[in-house]
């Protein structure tokens, strides 16, 4: 994969996706920031990337960032780069679920899973994009969701996330291209993690009788397709969505 000494910003990184990315990331080599806001969670995260350190100047360094703030973010990054140099790939996944039809949905609820899974975005985007394009290269990969693609009932703030992710997408890929920076989104489906732990087992029962490939998806199958998109193998795929969910939506 060639990821070794790069250095990669994961969001949301404490738990579930995020930090089967991160720890995807160290294995491979490489130097890997983790954003998340519990503190004891980040902590139990970074012990648990500690122990998969391939190499021990490697570093691994945890932030309680809530990537909704734009002044938290800015600080965060702008100290990595004194840390790490440059930053060479950034890993959009913080994200959270507020559920409810929107006849019952409140206007906070939507105002702060549109802040946390969308503004957050912007927000990473628009402080490392400067420092991508002096660094003449960089990766940008955005967590969004087939429910971005296809919606779904009860989630109309989530799947306006996570669709509003895929325009962000291909927008900057199209601003960038010529920079040498490749913005890259994913969609994943039914992924096993906290996230998703508490859906009724009937709810899960129908959606896996939707599954061609008859499995939930794990962590690790999002993180190997980010450490594809994050390596030189993936430099000629720009502004796409990436669907990965065992064959749902076709
Ligand atoms: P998860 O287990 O709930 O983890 C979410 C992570 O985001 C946690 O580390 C959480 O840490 C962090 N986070 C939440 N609010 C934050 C904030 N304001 N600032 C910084 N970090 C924050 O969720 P997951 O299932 O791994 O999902 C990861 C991403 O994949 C999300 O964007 C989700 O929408 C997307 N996704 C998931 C599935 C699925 O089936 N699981 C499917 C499609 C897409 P703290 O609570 O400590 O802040």
């Amino acid at each position: 994969m060639q990821l070794k000494n790069k250095k990669v910003i994961v969001t949301g990184a404490s738990q579930g996706i995020g930090k089967a990315i991160a720890q995807a990331f160290v294995k491979q080599g490489s130097d890997v920031a983790i954003f998340a806001t519990n503190p004891d969670r980040l902590k139990q995260a970074l012990k648990e990337l500690e122990d998969v350190k391939i190499d021990q100047n490697q570093k691994i360094i945890a932030k309680k960032v809530d990537v909704s703030i734009f002044d938290q973010v800015e600080t965060a990054i702008l100290e990595l780069l004194k840390e790490f140099g440059h930053i060479d790939i950034l890993v959009n996944n913080a994200g959270i679920t507020k559920d409810n039809l929107l006849l019952k949905m409140s206007e906070e609820d939507f105002d702060r899973v549109i802040a946390i899974n969308l503004k957050s975005v912007y927000n990473t985007c628009k402080v490392l994009t400067r420092p991508m394009i002096k660094n003449k290269k960089g990766k940008i990969i955005n967590i969004s969701s087939i429910v971005g693609l296809i919606g779904n009932p009860g989630q109309a703030n989530y799947a306006a996330s996570k669709a509003g992710i895929i325009g962000f997408t291909k927008s900057l890929a199209k601003e960038l291209g010529s920079r040498n920076i490749c913005v890259n989104a994913i969609a994943p489906g039914f992924i096993q993690t906290p996230m998703t732990k508490e859906l009724p087992e009937n709810i899960k029962e129908q959606m896996l009788k939707n599954i061609p490939l008859k499995r939930f998806g794990l962590p690790q199958d999002i993180a190997n397709l980010v450490l594809f998109l994050s390596s030189y193998m993936a430099d000629y795929i720009t502004g796409q969505t990436i669907t990965i969910d065992g064959g749902m939506v076709t």
